[in-house]
């Protein structure tokens, strides 16, 4: 059958919540999902840090696609907060944002997750510690599925899903075309066919990010730039930062730096957790998560300190300007490079030796070097400040063998025109999730796909 009511271009959060609502709401609607990965059982990073220690560039990415999108293997940290992970709330507002974040919690408590824990900054010493020491603490809930609960959460949900939703795994959309006069419906054409249907969901996130700004062209779909996010991964003992994780789990902490008055944020923090590879269109960063299951845990704790650049005329390829950022240190390291805080302030590389011979043991294989000759010194001079004043919270921030992954860029779609609906100025044609700009967390992003799930629902 080539002919659908709704058809969602992406398996992440976003397109598995769309599915979701609309087939548990309606179970007669035809729903296809196109996926550009594969299957979820079958997604499987090469990296064995045994024999293939470093990113070989699979065609398709099994850390950013498939079933779960770039979810799949993360911390599942869900976040519900309108404080950071998106601007969803500009489009829908804050409570009605607030709600589809619990909603999708308690469906994800339903297929898994339950007994995981929800924390919250609400009512903790922390803030006004924080804030004695020039910090701002967000405020926010997370629950914490945790990689492995996460995962399991994932095949649930596919479990229930897979005999009422037609998926079409390893098929990216190549493009997508408007049908007739406005409101006709769309085909969605792949390599071997095309597939029509009345209504598109777009949800491709941040790996779709330059096919999406083709479709956005071909289409006519006004865009604006996005910022970019530039900063390095911090691993250091568990310890140091137990007294804040074993109560928060992650602390989402903003600083404005003295010499330039930039804001520098703590960004995903992963308690025990490992430090990873990502790869973006064939550029490799850095990442994090950590396992629920005590025996896959580490001694470390790892968070991204992150810088956001914005851009305006003339030059506005924020994420071009992340890219090269990111190609200078896959240039020096061979991918990404690691280095002690020690050497950073020393003026020195780190080595081999020096990296062995410290206290942080580092859970990924990265190639030791020099972070000064990659990051801008505006946005390195904001993070060792940054550094130096967690230390004040969190003693022991700023030990010599303190470890510094870079670079860690957070790539940002660029914009999408949407009307409050998420709706594009083709109608029946929405985007949604980290593909449209709109978000960048699982909590937002699926909360956009119930949103407007349910926005076609009313019109079927
Ligand atoms: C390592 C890692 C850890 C993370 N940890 C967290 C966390 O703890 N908490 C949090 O809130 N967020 C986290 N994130 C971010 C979070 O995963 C994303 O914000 C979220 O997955 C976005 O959902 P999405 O559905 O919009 O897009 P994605 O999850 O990116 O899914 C998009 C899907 O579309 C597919 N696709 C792309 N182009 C096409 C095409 N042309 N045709 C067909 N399919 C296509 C992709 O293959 C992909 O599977 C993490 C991300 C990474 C990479």
């Amino acid at each position: 059958m080539n002919k659908y009511d709704v058809i969602i271009v992406g398996a992440g959060p976003g397109g598995i919540f769309s599915a979701y609502e609309l087939v548990t709401n309606a179970p007669d609607c035809r729903v296809a999902v196109f996926e550009a990965g594969h299957s979820l059982e079958k997604r499987r990073c090469p990296i064995d840090g045994d024999k293939i220690k470093k990113c070989i560039g699979c065609k398709s990415c099994s850390i950013m696609s498939g079933f779960g999108g770039a979810g799949a293997f993360s911390d599942g940290k869900y976040n519900i907060t309108n404080a950071f992970g998106g601007t969803l709330y500009e489009y829908i507002g804050r409570q009605k944002a607030l709600d589809l974040m619990r909603y999708v919690d308690g469906i994800n408590m339903e297929y898994g997750g339950e007994g995981t824990k929800l924390y919250s900054t609400a009512g903790t010493e922390f803030k006004k510690i924080c804030m004695q020491n020039k910090l701002n603490l967000l405020d926010a809930s997370v629950r914490h599925l945790g990689t492995d609960i996460n995962y399991i959460v994932l095949e649930n949900l596919y479990a229930f899903l897979k005999d009422k939703v037609d998926f079409f795994f390893d098929t990216p959309v190549h493009n997508i075309e408007v049908l007739g006069d406005a409101g006709e419906g769309y085909r969605v054409n792949t390599e071997a066919a095309g597939y029509e249907c009345d209504k598109c969901i777009v949800s491709v996130g941040r790996s779709g990010s330059k096919w999406m700004e083709k479709v956005c062209d071909e289409l006519n779909i006004p865009t604006k730039s996005n910022r970019v996010d530039i900063g390095v991964r911090v691993e250091l003992p568990a310890v140091i930062f137990s007294h804040l994780t074993d109560e928060l789990y992650e602390s989402k902490i903003v600083y404005r730096t003295q010499q330039f008055e930039d804001n520098v944020r703590t960004f995903c923090m992963n308690p025990k957790g490992s430090v990873v590879n990502e790869n973006t269109n064939g550029i490799i960063t850095v990442n994090g998560h950590s396992y629920e299951d005590k025996e896959k845990q580490t001694e470390n704790t790892n968070f991204a300190l992150l810088v956001s650049k914005h851009f305006s005329e003339p030059f506005k390829d924020s994420n071009g300007y992340g890219e090269s950022i990111a190609r200078l240190s896959n240039m020096l390291g061979g991918g990404v490079i690691v280095q002690r805080f020690g050497d950073l302030i020393r003026g020195r590389r780190s080595n081999p030796k020096r990296i062995e011979e410290g206290m942080v043991v580092p859970t990924l294989a990265a190639t030791p070097g020099d972070l000064s000759l990659v990051l801008p010194k505006r946005i390195l001079d904001g993070i060792i400040e940054m550094i130096y004043a967690l230390d004040k919270i969190a003693p022991g921030t700023a030990n010599d063998d303190t470890l510094l992954y870079g670079v860690e860029v957070k790539f940002y779609n660029m914009e999408v025109k949407l009307d409050e609906h998420l709706e594009t100025l083709h109608k029946g044609l929405y985007i949604i999730g980290d593909g449209s700009g709109v978000t960048h967390s699982l909590s937002h992003a699926s909360a956009s796909g119930v949103y407007v799930a349910r926005k076609i629902l009313g019109e079927l």
